[in-house]
């Protein structure tokens, strides 16, 4: 998906526009997206030079390893990004992204490690751990 895309956290404090292609929406089942967002990650990303954030000093960054940080609104706890150091990507929430985001559904990924209060049945392809082609902050 290309084209201008805008998007921002509940509270409005940051927003977001990207430019240029957004990659399908991956869905992470790991124990660390469990654990910040209370169910899964579902994110496309973009490339670092495709996205200008406005309000970028509201945002936390919580390094959850060596290379991985996790980036959310200081004032409403909205997650919306996600970076791996190097990549020259970043990955954005796909439920910050303002409506209609015309984002289409990919894979679902650390499959192994997702809840055991839910079953994912939507027919996607779904991966044990991470996919080929993906770089996550875990294994
Ligand atoms: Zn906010
Ligand atoms: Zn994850």
């Amino acid at each position: 998906m290309t084209g201008i895309h805008t998007g921002g956290c509940l509270c409005g404090a940051v927003r977001y526009t990207t430019s240029g292609p957004m990659r399908e929406v991956v869905f992470c089942h790991c124990g660390q997206c469990r654990k910040q967002t209370g169910l899964y990650y579902a994110s496309t990303n973009v490339a670092d030079s495709d996205i200008a954030i406005e309000g970028a000093d509201e945002v936390t960054w919580y390094h959850s390893s060596d290379k991985g940080r996790r980036g959310f609104c200081k004032h409403c706890g909205s997650t919306l990004f996600w970076k791996y150091e190097g990549t020259g990507q970043i990955s954005i929430q796909a439920g910050s992204v303002d409506m209609p985001t015309n984002l289409t559904p990919g894979y679902h990924i650390f499959c192994a490690d997702k809840g055991d209060f839910y079953e994912i049945n939507d027919g996607l392809p779904q991966f044990r751990k991470d996919s080929p082609g993906i770089v996550t902050n875990t294994e």
